[in-house]
């Protein structure tokens, strides 16, 4: 928890700082300084436009910080990036620009460390800037439009795999304990209805692990493209599959922090329930990771906001691009039926976005959002495990059950929205 985002912040500095600073603050993040990074304020959350701390430009062209930000984590870092309104009577994301704090020029105080659910293992800050001193990174105006949207990109990812291996030890604690724990004079695992709990928690971690290498190998594709375009004009086809990835990243990031940190929360309430009463109690593993599981379909954007940056890619085909390709693969015979499941599915996704976005109503398609983001990540995750399969035999069990699972989940939204009159949307909108 405590090198939390360090990487992200780090890479930052690297990708869009000057010379001089990268000079000055990488070796020190290599010698082991910390970092944190500054973006949430108590009324900028979810809507990072609204940030209002304040940065202020002195006659000799340096920079001051004034203001307040909330839930830093390691906030007492050595080196801060911190998103700031540089632009006076601005209000939106156009006014903000991204600057680096150095704790050793002092002006910033931890006024609260906060007392919180789960990961104790790193301090969360309310920090308040008194005339900080602080350096601009990069371009004015491009804090959040440009830097922030990379950094947190990184983030998220981060969390994905946090969420993988939240998702992993809820697994295995559950694991062993239905193994050990007898009543009825047998081991519970023999227990259908326990053992149906542990198929569904593997089937969800390895789906979960799947998405993520998925779309980290669709990061490092496109930033490996970014690094050779600094050295050298990219040829035409390398212009074109840096444009494949860089689309591809985009939609399969929010996809997977949203998927895999839902999935993570899942596995630890079922971790606790494999372990009946003595899951409640503190003395075992599953209830920490109950309360760490928590945090992460949370922080580095709610479900709910990865949900806002995913859809474009439901209404754009980006997702449906991707699983036709998959459609196209050969796989072995005996995954033939599980592949005609998925296709099955397809064809239900596209009947429901197309019921969606026939209404041509923005606020239907914000109601429907998290339902037709989540049936692809169902059909994406299968076809990824459909994938693992044909290079590895021992996923097949945990395909069978994801697909089940997932065919289950589709065929709900896709009735939902099937059978859905737009205007019962009334039912569910509060306007008071
Ligand atoms: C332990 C912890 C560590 C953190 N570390 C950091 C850090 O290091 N740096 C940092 O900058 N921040 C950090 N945060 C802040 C975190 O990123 C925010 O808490 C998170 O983004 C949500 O913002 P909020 O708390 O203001 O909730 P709000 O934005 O007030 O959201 C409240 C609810 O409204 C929903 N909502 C809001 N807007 C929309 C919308 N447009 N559509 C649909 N639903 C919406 C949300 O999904 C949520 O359910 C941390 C938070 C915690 C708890």
């Amino acid at each position: 928890e405590n090198l939390w985002g360090l990487q992200d912040c780090a890479e930052t500095i690297y990708e869009f700082a000057d010379e001089a600073q990268k000079e000055k603050y990488i070796p020190r993040v290599c010698a082991g300084e910390t970092m944190s990074m500054d973006l949430t304020e108590p009324d900028a959350g979810s809507d990072l436009q609204s940030v209002m701390l304040k940065a202020s430009q002195k006659e000799d062209g340096s920079w001051v910080l004034n203001g307040v930000k909330r839930f830093i984590t390691n906030g007492d870092s050595d080196i801060h990036l911190v998103l700031a309104r540089s632009e006076e009577g601005t209000k939106d994301g156009r006014g903000l620009s991204m600057f680096i704090y150095d704790k050793r020029n002092g002006g910033v105080n931890v006024r609260r460390i906060e007392n919180k659910m789960g990961i104790k293992g790193s301090p969360t800050c309310e920090l308040v800037y008194k005339d900080a001193p602080a350096e601009l990174v990069g371009s004015r105006k491009l804090g959040l439009i440009k830097y922030v949207m990379a950094l947190m990109n990184g983030a998220r990812l981060g969390i994905a795999a946090q969420s993988v291996g939240i998702s992993e030890h809820a697994y295995r604690e559950a694991l062993d304990y239905a193994k050990e724990r007898k009543q009825f004079g047998k081991a519970i695992i023999e227990f259908p209805a326990v053992a149906e709990i542990l198929s569904l928690m593997k089937a969800k971690l390895d789906a979960s692990r799947t998405l993520l290498y998925a779309c980290s190998r669709f990061v490092d594709m496109y930033k490996i493209y970014d690094d050779i375009a600094k050295e050298r004009k990219l040829e035409v086809e390398e212009k074109k599959e840096a444009k494949f990835y860089s689309r591809l990243a985009d939609a399969f990031t929010p996809l997977a922090k949203g998927m895999t940190s839902e999935f993570c929360n899942q596995n630890a309430y079922d971790c606790i329930q494999i372990h009946g009463g003595s899951g409640f109690m503190k003395d075992y593993a599953c209830e920490q990771i109950y309360r760490d599981a928590r945090i992460t379909s949370i922080y580095e954007g709610t479900t709910q906001l990865q949900v806002v940056a995913a859809i474009r890619h439901v209404t754009t085909g980006t997702y449906l691009d991707w699983i036709k390709g998959e459609a196209e693969k050969q796989v072995a015979a005996e995954d033939e039926a599980v592949k005609a499941t998925l296709n099955f599915m397809t064809q239900q996704y596209i009947d429901a976005v197309e019921a969606v976005t026939g209404v041509n109503d923005p606020k239907f398609l914000d109601f429907m959002a998290r339902r037709l983001v989540e049936m692809a990540g169902y059909i994406v995750m299968g076809y990824l495990m459909l994938d693992d399969t044909q290079r590895d035999s021992s996923f097949r069990k945990s395909l069978h059950v994801f697909v089940n699972y997932g065919k289950a989940e589709v065929a709900k939204h896709a009735d939902f929205i099937g059978n859905f009159r737009p205007e019962e949307i009334s039912d569910y909108l509060y306007t008071e």
